[in-house]
């Protein structure tokens, strides 16, 4: 297939351990074809989750898209689960996912779609191996028309090995939409969205030493972070554009091949937990494009806890080169480290 080639071409996957990301660009790329035709159809109709959080036909469609095309074997942590989809209005959904599935992987049944969903239901950890994903980072951008992710990360022992982000929207060589592909220890990439796209080519951070110079970006949804205290340290750092406001991890994306090279995401409320599916492949993207990525105190991200990131508070994520000087501005803006 032709998805392997391209994949090979970036990974040289018969001399590292991590040819298994060749399905993770192909799952992604199937799931950023049926959601990016989706996005043009759906016209913001969403089902509410228990946490008040919105979910449509596209996030669980992309679930099962992704879960079908990983090796049956392996295990998954997904955001999603089809119990939400057992009311008359869910299962209304559910046929509807049924269909975009079949459209992209033709004779899959509805109930074996509901399983699909429903494996991605492993609880993580700090042993073994397994994929992370978010099949729809950015579900509000997703709904305004703006930008979102397919985030599909591999987790080894508790780290971060390998990640595939799908951005159908981003602006890139092709015009719109691009992939992110990174390997522990092997680089960072930009793959086409589409096999027969422009050449992958390796990516990098910015150069950007100065603070004064840096580009910032920040989420679209207000209270996802904390943007008044994003503004005590753009002053403290003396940047003077105004933030690039974005949904989802193309942020991450963005600081990897350098259109930006500061993230901030201090933390909103005291309570709210980050997630690892909302982190994980951004966060091996970044640093194998030679950035860095800590929480908003300096802490490493802890991805063996489970489905959140239960030690850390916030991310921030640079180009590396200014990390320390973020780190410090943040220090004075935000009130002291919670115990971890
Ligand atoms: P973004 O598009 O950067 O705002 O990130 C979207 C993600 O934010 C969603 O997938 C949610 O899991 C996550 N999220 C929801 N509530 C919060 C919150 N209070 N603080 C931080 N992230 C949140
Ligand atoms: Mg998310």
């Amino acid at each position: 297939m032709a998805a392997h080639i391209i994949a090979a071409v970036c990974f040289d996957p018969d001399s590292t351990n991590y040819a298994e990301l060749t399905d993770a660009v192909c799952a992604v790329r199937i799931a950023s074809r049926a959601t990016r035709r989706l996005q043009a159809v759906l016209g913001g109709a969403f089902l509410t989750k228990d946490d008040r959080s919105p979910v449509t036909v596209a996030d669980y469609a992309a679930q099962a898209l992704v879960s079908r095309v990983l090796p049956p074997e392996d295990a998954i942590v997904g955001e999603e689960t089809s119990p939400d989809l057992l009311t008359p209005e869910g299962r209304e959904v559910m046929a509807r996912v049924a269909d975009v599935v079949e459209s992209e992987l033709p004779g899959v049944a509805v109930n074996e779609v509901g399983d699909a969903i429903d494996r991605c239901s492993s609880t993580g950890g700090a042993s073994g191996r397994f994929w992370v994903l978010d099949p729809i980072d950015g579900t509000k951008g997703f709904l305004r028309g703006d930008q979102y992710a397919i985030a599909l990360g591999l987790m080894e022992d508790g780290e971060v090995v390998g990640g595939v982000l799908g951005c159908p929207n981003l602006p890139s060589a092709a015009g719109r939409g691009c992939l992110f592909a990174a390997v522990h220890g092997r680089g960072a990439w930009e793959l086409p969205l589409d096999e027969d796209g422009p050449a992958p080519r390796r990516i990098g951070v910015s150069s950007v030493a100065e603070p004064r110079e840096a580009v910032f970006c920040e989420s679209a949804v207000s209270m996802h972070s904390d943007r008044g205290g994003h503004a005590g340290i753009a002053e403290r750092l003396g940047v003077t554009a105004a933030p690039v406001r974005m949904d989802s991890q193309c942020k991450y994306g963005a600081i990897a091949r350098g259109d930006a090279s500061i993230y901030l995401r201090l933390p909103s409320s005291a309570t709210y937990r980050e997630k690892i599916w909302d982190h994980a492949a951004g966060f091996i993207v970044v640093t194998e494009a030679g950035g860095a990525v800590t929480d908003a105190f300096g802490r490493e991200l802890d991805f063996s806890l489970g489905r959140t990131l239960e030690t850390n508070r916030g991310v921030v994520a640079t180009n590396g080169l200014l990390h320390r000087k973020v780190l410090a501005a943040a220090a004075a803006v935000l009130p002291e480290a919670p115990a971890a």
